[in-house]
């Protein structure tokens, strides 16, 4: 029996391990899903974008929940 590494590639953007997107705003993507990175991932960008806006995660996360 053989262990093969999967390697994680991403699901939207395509971006490996070896090959991490880069975005001005976030750096580099990093891994939020087995197969989806920050980048793709809706939620972590209005996280991040909200975090540059000076609002706690805490505050981000409470008005998430007030939004149905
Ligand atoms: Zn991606
Ligand atoms: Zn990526």
């Amino acid at each position: 029996m053989k262990n093969i590494k999967q390697k994680r590639i991403c699901r939207v953007c395509g971006c490996s391990d070896e090959s991490a997107c880069f975005n001005e705003d976030m750096g580099f993507c990093w891994w939020v899903e087995d197969d989806l990175c920050s980048h793709c991932d809706p939620e972590t960008i209005q996280l991040q974008k909200s975090l540059d806006k000076g609002e706690s995660e805490e505050e981000f996360l409470r008005s998430l929940k007030k939004v149905s």
